[in-house]
């Protein structure tokens, strides 16, 4: 992997200046450069610091990587892996053989952000001040440092801190969502028949979205996706004893292919879906969880953020920068876009949905469960490639 090489200089300008190198920051950069667009991507630590969090993806999202140029340096660190099964409602009903991607998120980031030409100014540090206007946009660092730029990006994920200095809030609308854990399973991958598994939950009862496992390395990874709450006995349980609570939670599992044993420490993470408010301002914008979070059980999370990234850097940014100006009124053509408002209405609606059609109790989400649980049961007997139809809202299975 090429090393990241840190800029030095104590006053920067460029035409756009993004703040955090996650996967839409890095992707955002990757695109500009490859324009010929100055760009200084700042990052708050050198390396990505090790967190759990999507860690698998399709074909369509490396593609998105391709087109900024760094797909060759993701694949690097990526474990391939070609067909993936799908168990709903005690069968398998799906053989998907699509190639998807098992790796660690930082390992991924940093290696896009390695692969960066030099071009980029990449600087790492603590953003103190942050000052927006129509014509220029200005950064102060904790170490003193500047960085002036005509357009600024948040792609700052999470953090909320970021977003205010810019005159940004957050509408955390559905509080501990779901959650989700990451684990190794004590068996490597050539132990199961199946190239992946989404092995999906069978009703409401079990508080189970899906538990899906597939390679990386030579270990067999295992995300699961719960209706739960961090504060539950469950999820201390989880933590506590994993191979007991996991085998209750589907004991079918281990009658179908062997007892679940988790090696190493399982990461836990409860999730809220959030919507920033006060985006359309002067001289700076959002994107991927900076705009808006979605509920990675409906494995749309990357796919949202790198197209935030591809459609501002590639159809946006280049004409804003033939104006004079970054007025809010210029700005608001991204948020305004078709094909992001389609994709992010998509994701809300699905993150949403998922929960709905296990837990709500309106006659409308009733009729659909009922849908989705005859659908599910007689699946098997319809022809191949109808696993997602009836009531259940289409999600990705590369979550
Ligand atoms: C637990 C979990 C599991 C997930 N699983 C999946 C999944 O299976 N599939 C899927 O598609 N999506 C998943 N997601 C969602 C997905 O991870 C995100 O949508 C995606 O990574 C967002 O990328 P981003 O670049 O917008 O943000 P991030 O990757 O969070 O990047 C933001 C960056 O900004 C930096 N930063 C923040 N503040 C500052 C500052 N002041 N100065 C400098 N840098 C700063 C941060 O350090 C970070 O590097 C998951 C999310 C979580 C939390």
């Amino acid at each position: 992997m090429s090393e990241i090489v840190v800029a030095a200089e104590t006053e920067t300008a460029v035409d756009v200046a993004i703040i955090g190198a996650g996967a839409a920051g890095a992707t955002a950069a990757g695109m500009l450069a490859k324009r010929g667009i100055s760009v200084a991507l700042i990052a708050s630590h050198h390396r990505h610091p090790p967190e759990y969090r999507a860690e698998k993806i399709g074909e369509a999202q490396i593609a998105m990587i391709d087109e900024a140029g760094l797909g060759a340096a993701a694949r690097s660190v990526f474990t391939a892996f070609d067909g993936c099964w799908l168990r709903r409602f005690g069968h398998i009903v799906e053989r998907d053989p699509k190639r998807e991607y098992g790796g660690d998120y930082g390992a991924v980031v940093d290696a896009m952000r390695g692969a960066l030409p030099a071009g980029v100014a990449q600087i790492v540090g603590r953003v103190e001040t942050i000052e927006t206007g129509p014509d220029q946009q200005f950064l102060r660092l904790a170490d003193g440092r500047s960085v002036r730029s005509r357009l600024l990006v948040m792609s700052t994920g999470l953090s909320e801190a970021a977003l205010k200095k810019a005159g940004m809030s957050r509408d955390v609308y559905s509080r501990h969502h779901s959650l989700t854990a990451g684990f190794d399973l004590s068996r490597p991958p050539s132990d199961f028949p199946f190239p992946s598994l989404v092995w999906a939950g069978d009703g409401p009862s079990d508080k189970l979205a899906y538990l899906t496992l597939f390679p990386i390395g030579n270990a067999m990874r295992a995300n699961l996706f719960v209706y739960r709450s961090p504060f539950e006995d469950w999820t201390r349980e989880l933590r506590d004893d994993p191979n007991r609570t996991l085998n209750e939670m589907m004991p079918a599992f281990r009658r179908e292919y062997g007892e679940l044993a988790v090696s190493g420490p399982v990461m836990i993470r409860p999730i809220d879906l959030a919507r920033t408010l006060d985006i359309e301002r002067d001289g700076v914008v959002a994107v991927g969880d900076a705009f808006m979070t979605v509920c990675p059980i409906t494995g749309t999370g990357m796919d949202k953020a790198l197209n935030d990234a591809v459609i501002l850097a590639r159809d946006h940014i280049p004409e804003w920068l033939k104006t004079p100006g970054m007025s809010a009124a210029k700005l608001a053509s991204f948020y305004a876009d078709p094909a992001k408002r389609a994709r992010d209405a998509n994701a809300e609606k699905i993150s949403v949905e998922s929960r709905s059609i296990r837990f709500d109790q309106s006659p409308r989400w009733r009729l659909r469960r009922l849908r989705s649980t005859l659908f599910g049961r007689f699946r098997h007997l319809l022809p191949h490639g109808h696993a997602h139809a009836g009531g259940e809202p289409h999600m990705r299975s590369s979550a």
